[in-house]
């Protein structure tokens, strides 16, 4: 085998889908994105047999045979370390505590690189932008609050164990409405997840719902279960809707507050946001209000260059690969790491 041969793979485990794309020895995307359903509670094997079809109809796809693919960049929707998933997952039983990288490496008879899905995406964003070297940070907003770091030169940043960038469970000094701190899904309090999250969402709504001003509300109408209300209100939020708009402004706000610790810690230059709320029509408002967030809380430092104002020293914006960030950047990783 020459040095520049040899295809490479990134498979993203999500709830419902598996999304892989295949790149070359070159870095180039070959073909397009292969989606395949995850089938994550039927337990690892039947999720393993989906993956093993997402390689063949990339293989086809690319008119390759499937023995040119030499490495797996794999991501799942859960915390893990060393290939193993250790933390609470929305997975079938099985899943937790078992070696599936090893499982899989044994099973493709190919090395395998595994990580969560916030760091998966972290280095597709990177890979994407081909003329950034700088370091950056994603924080992606959605179910929970995912997040990544890559370092300048495209290094992702997990930490010794793979235990870094847990960045929905940092605290943030806010109180509900009843002066308690909100329950994290990780069971501690006053996380930033318990703000920004989908569920948080549903227990902000509850709140305003309840308050005699939002009364003749269209979501006080009728009796659906809150989490159909909850799951209408970017809708409404898009069409400027006073309720909708006041809450994502809490949460937008909330999590610049949040951006501006994660920047005092590593200075990334670049924070980049993903997560759904990057394919509605208000993200800009919604992008200012992280930025409220943010200068409420960062030192000036952190947001222009003290010679030059007009310089910022932090920049924001969207992600750009949509929902295909995290398999890109787990076949460009594969490919960094078993070339
Ligand atoms: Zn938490």
């Amino acid at each position: 085998m020459t040095k520049n041969s040899g295809f490479f793979a990134g498979l993203d485990i999500g709830g419902t889908t598996v999304k892989s794309v295949l790149v070359d020895a070159n870095a180039e995307q070959v073909g397009g994105l292969v989606e395949v359903r995850s089938l994550v509670k039927d337990g690892y094997e039947a999720t393993f047999r989906q993956l093993e079809n997402a390689l063949e109809q990339l293989a086809s796809g690319a008119g390759i045979d499937l023995s040119a693919i030499k490495g797996i960049g794999l991501d799942v929707p859960a915390p893990s370390s060393d290939g193993v998933i250790w933390g609470r997952a929305n997975l079938g039983e099985d899943w937790v505590g078992t070696d599936i990288r090893g499982k899989l490496s044994e099973r493709l008879g190919l090395p395998v690189y595994m990580t969560n899905d916030g760091n998966a995406a972290a280095l597709g964003e990177y890979a994407l932008r081909r003329k950034y070297h700088g370091s950056l940070l994603l924080v992606a907003p959605g179910t929970g609050l995912g997040g990544g770091l890559v370092l300048s030169g495209g290094t992702g940043y997990e930490g010794a164990n793979g235990l870094a960038l847990e960045v929905g469970h940092i605290s943030v000094p806010f109180r509900e409405d009843d002066g308690e701190l909100p329950t994290c899904s990780c069971g501690l309090k006053g996380c930033v997840e318990a703000w920004v999250s989908l569920v948080a969402l549903r227990r902000r709504l509850r709140f305003e719902l309840a308050k005699p001003e939002w009364a003749s509300h269209p979501l006080n109408e009728g009796d659906a279960p809150i989490e159909e209300k909850a799951f209408r209100l970017r809708e409404f939020a898009e069409k400027g809707d006073a309720l909708a708009v006041q809450i994502f402004k809490q949460q937008g706000f909330i999590l610049g507050y949040a951006v501006a610790d994660l920047v005092r810690v590593f200075d990334p230059g670049l924070v980049v946001v993903g997560g759904g709320l990057a394919e509605t029509s208000f993200r800009d408002l919604y992008m200012g209000w992280i930025h409220e967030g943010f200068v409420d809380r960062a030192w000036p430092a952190y947001r222009h260059s003290p010679l030059d104002e007009t310089k910022e020293t932090t920049c924001f914006e969207w992600a750009i690969g949509g929902d295909a960030s995290a398999a890109i950047g787990m076949a460009y990783a594969a490919r960094e790491m078993f070339q």
